[in-house]
């Protein structure tokens, strides 16, 4: 084992970058902990801008032979790298476990096989993707989707993997070649991918990851004049920074950001099946994205709601994420529980009440923060309009239709909303009506890699997903064909 390897849960994870397909070092590292027992994982390479143009460069002098394979050979590569997805799969649990505290149930049934269904779907989707050639006065007009070139691609902590899949096999199908820069929280699942990939035969320089700080080297990658694509997953404050500093090259980017998701329950819902999609919300200790940390409710069924909610609630078990009893686990770093707290206390200072939960859970200690629900919540309130990002729900009333959707769309979010309703008409109205880029009728989380996935107003800039993540990672062309012997230019 060498001085740049570091043995997770059995499993050795190199902790350097990988960049032209070789390890790379950086004079300086940063500490890897865990949520778990916020022991050291490893002493992480922390690159700069040295290793940010290192990479760059790579990706930019692998890209004209990657994006001169053929849509199928590329297939090959991306289900070659699903494949050693599927044979690693319970280490890259493991260790996903171990950086950032999710279930390792949720790791091993759930995500890991997703990361392997991003890659394969991407691939087969691009193998299908055409545009029917159509005519302008006898030419042909044809649709290609080329590879637009070197993609940096920026995620977040709270599923590590399954994001940076989401974004890198699109990006790969595409031609493109990818510096995938993981979160500083939980970099490890990146150099295993970076281990698969090599082993699967990807050329070097196709797919290269950089390790550190945002501001050390994100900042240079994503403002970096020769990158053609920049996709981020993470907050608004670092989308403005990213946004701004992308725009300056007028480099096309993605955005996914926050949100602030309503779960609308109506009083001719399913009280059941409502509660069990609020409870839902406390998946992951909240750090989700799409969860939705609203709870709008009916005045009429407000009490029966709430009384159901608590009886759910309380039946969940908080606990080490590697024990198939728990149910919910640690949140990521000291740091985050501090930021949630500072939200659930300045809540109840302002006069919410804590129906369950509101603090940390003392008796586990650690990064355990208590599934928490609060009533008594101004709708212009700080934990209304703003993301916490931990298990924290908050429950408001309404008395009308018009009044649940009024507060629905009254923040400056629009990544999701669910709702809860026996009525299938009230549905449709009330679906069309909310600002979202995902709504979810009497279910939650069901995703689908072929729908459009991304937020609106600060939720997000544009969509990915089937065809939308290939207009985004591809330089769309249109070439027109004048028939044999037509000259039509007079
Ligand atoms: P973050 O914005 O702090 O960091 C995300 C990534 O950006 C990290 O890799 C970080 O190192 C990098 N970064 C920071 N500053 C940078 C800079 N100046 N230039 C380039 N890169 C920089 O977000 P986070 O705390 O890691 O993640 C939580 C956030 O992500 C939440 O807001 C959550 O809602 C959001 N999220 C959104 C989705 C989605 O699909 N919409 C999914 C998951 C998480």
């Amino acid at each position: 084992m060498s001085a740049h390897t570091t043995t997770v849960a059995g499993v050795d994870v190199d902790t350097r970058h990988w960049i032209g397909g070789r390890r790379v070092a950086s004079a300086e590292t940063f500490t890897d902990i865990s949520p778990i027992d916020q022991g050291v994982l490893g002493e992480i390479a922390r690159g700069g801008a040295t290793e940010a143009e290192a990479a760059v460069a790579a990706a930019t002098e692998a890209f004209p032979a990657w994006a001169a394979t053929s849509r199928a050979e590329r297939a090959r590569f991306l289900h070659a790298i699903a494949d050693g997805v599927d044979r690693r799969r319970e280490e890259l649990a493991i260790v996903e476990t171990n950086d950032n505290g999710a279930l390792l149930r949720s790791h091993r049934r759930g995500v890991m096989p997703r990361v392997a269904h991003n890659l394969r779907f991407f691939a087969d989707w691009l193998l299908e993707l055409e545009h029917a050639p159509f005519d302008t006065r006898g030419h042909t007009n044809h649709v290609s989707w080329d590879p637009a070139g070197p993609c940096v691609l920026i995620t977040p902590w709270n599923a590590p993997l399954m994001l940076a899949t989401w974004k890198v096999a699109p990006a790969l199908a595409a031609g493109n070649t990818v510096v995938l820069k993981p979160a500083e929280w939980s970099p490890l699942t990146a150099s295993l991918l970076a281990d698969i990939a090599a082993e699967a035969g990807l050329p070097p320089g196709v797919l290269n990851v950089v390790q550190g700080y945002g501001a050390e080297v994100g900042a240079p990658l994503v403002a970096h004049p020769d990158v053609r694509r920049v996709s981020f997953t993470g907050s608004v404050p670092t989308a403005r920074t990213i946004a701004a500093a992308a725009s300056a090259n007028l480099t096309p980017h993605s955005l996914e950001l926050g949100g602030k998701s309503p779960l609308l329950v109506f009083a001719d819902a399913d009280l059941d099946l409502a509660a069990d999609l609020a409870v839902e919300q406390y998946d992951n200790a909240g750090q989700v994205c799409l969860a939705a940390t609203r709870l709008l409710v009916e005045e009429s069924v407000a009490e029966e709601f709430t009384r159901r909610f608590v009886e759910k609630a309380s039946s969940l078990t908080q606990g080490d994420p590697r024990d198939e009893a728990t149910s919910v686990g640690p949140n990521v770093h000291p740091r985050q529980v501090e930021r949630i707290d500072g939200f659930v206390k300045r809540a109840l200072a302002a006069g919410a009440r804590a129906v369950v939960g509101g603090g940390p859970n003392t008796d586990l200690g650690g990064l355990h923060y208590r599934p928490t629900l609060l009533t008594d919540v101004a709708q212009d309130s700080e934990i209304v309009q703003e993301e916490v990002f931990g298990p924290v729900l908050t429950l408001q009333t309404f008395a009308t239709e018009d009044e649940a959707v009024a507060l629905a769309n009254d923040t400056r979010f629009g990544l999701a909303a669910t709702l809860a309703t026996g009525d299938a008409a009230r549905a449709d109205r009330v679906a069309a009506r909310l600002v979202a880029g995902t709504v979810w009728v009497n279910c939650f989380f069901v995703r689908d890699l072929r729908a459009p996935f991304g937020g609106s107003r600060q939720s997000g800039l544009g969509r990915e997903g089937g065809t939308w993540s290939f207009d985004f990672y591809c330089d769309l062309k249109n070439t027109v064909t004048a028939p044999k012997g037509w000259n039509d230019h007079g």
